[in-house]
């Protein structure tokens, strides 16, 4: 079983995109034994769990001679901005269907998009419309396949099957650094907006790793509700049980966190920024306010009260691109603080 789950993932990854990430002790958090997971290091670009996913659902986009693809997602989706990237370097076309945003100054992920793609490319949706997105982009979608173009649709965050095999490689690069380092992570704590990155580390684990069902898999739940996430991983997990034709492996325990500080998703506040101050300082990283810090403050509460002898793993998916949005309000952040 273990042999054929490696099979399926190998068979549908470029291993050039999900390359391995080292991890080290957080100089701040090594003494409740906190290692990070550089994810942040797989792309300047792009953030990391972000290119995991696309490891497998760009070789699926090329297999099938894809010309387009419509995306749809907020104006400050990392995955819009990962995807504007990734699919020009393939010579496929983006439509992005964009919901309009609140602030129409450009900043941080919406201004680099904007230099990304071309303004024909954009489908703005009205913040009334929303719930219609989806919608709207399949009805593009069948149009632009009348007139003959062999186009997919992408859904927010890349969320799809085609991108769980590449989500799996995080699972089996956390085993491949537990090897090497001698050290067993009882704890792991991973982000989630729609889940998929999460469910690849958990599906992975249960997979490769069965003695994982010891494991506490902590999630901070940046986007999303707990029922929603245990619906998709149900639905992931009978589709993979399918398809590599083995018995449905014990998962990790999980527990959901809510983050302590702005918990509602792309929320901020001064108690944030005041955080990533202080990340910067003591763990000498720059982390991204939205996912990153959030996630952190989450594991930083739940650490401290772990046993002493448990090792813990913080799988860090962002990238400080995602500071690029907030500098004024950083600045601000030093004004207040002396
Ligand atoms: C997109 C993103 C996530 C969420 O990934 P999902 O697979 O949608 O749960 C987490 N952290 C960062 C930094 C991201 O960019």
């Amino acid at each position: 079983m273990d042999h054929s789950i490696q099979d399926w993932i190998s068979e549908r990854v470029d291993r050039e995109l999900a390359r391995p990430t080292r991890i080290h002790p957080l100089p701040e958090l090594g003494k409740y034994k906190v290692f990070i997971k550089r994810e942040d290091e797989l792309s300047s670009g792009i953030s990391g769990s972000k290119l995991r996913k696309y490891a497998s659902l760009l070789p699926f986009l090329r297999e099938r001679s894809a010309q387009e693809v419509a995306l749809i997602g907020g104006p400050n989706s990392n995955n819009l901005l990962g995807l504007a990237q990734a699919l020009r370097e393939i010579g496929v076309r983006a439509w992005f269907f964009v919901r309009e945003p609140g602030d129409r100054q450009l900043r941080g992920n919406s201004l680099l998009l904007d230099m990304l793609a071309d303004p024909s490319s954009f489908k703005r949706i009205e913040r009334s419309q929303w719930e219609n997105v989806l919608d709207k982009a399949r009805d593009f979608v069948e149009e632009r396949k009348r007139a003959g173009r062999r186009i997919f649709l992408v859904p927010e965050g890349a969320a799809m099957f085609e991108s769980l095999a590449g989500s799996l490689t995080l699972a089996q690069d956390v085993l491949r650094n537990e090897r090497e380092s001698g050290i067993r992570f009882r704890n792991l704590f991973v982000d989630s907006g729609t889940g998929m990155s999460a469910m690849g580390l958990i599906l992975g684990l249960a997979a490769l790793d069965p003695p994982s069902s010891r494991r506490r898999v902590y999630i901070t739940l940046i986007a999303g509700d707990e029922g929603r996430f245990a619906e998709t991983m149900e639905d992931y997990q009978r589709r993979l049980v399918q398809e590599i034709d083995s018995p449905r492996p014990k998962l990790p325990q999980i527990a959901f966190l809510e983050p302590p500080i702005a918990p509602a998703f792309g929320s901020v506040n001064e108690s944030l920024f005041a955080a990533t101050r202080e990340v910067a300082r003591t763990e000498g990283l720059l982390m991204d306010p939205v996912y990153s810090v959030k996630h952190y403050m989450s594991m930083r509460e739940t650490v401290s009260m772990l046993p002493a002898n448990e090792a813990s793993l913080f799988i860090y998916n962002g990238s400080s691109l995602g500071l690029a949005g907030f500098q004024d309000r950083l600045v601000g952040q030093r004004m207040q603080a002396k």
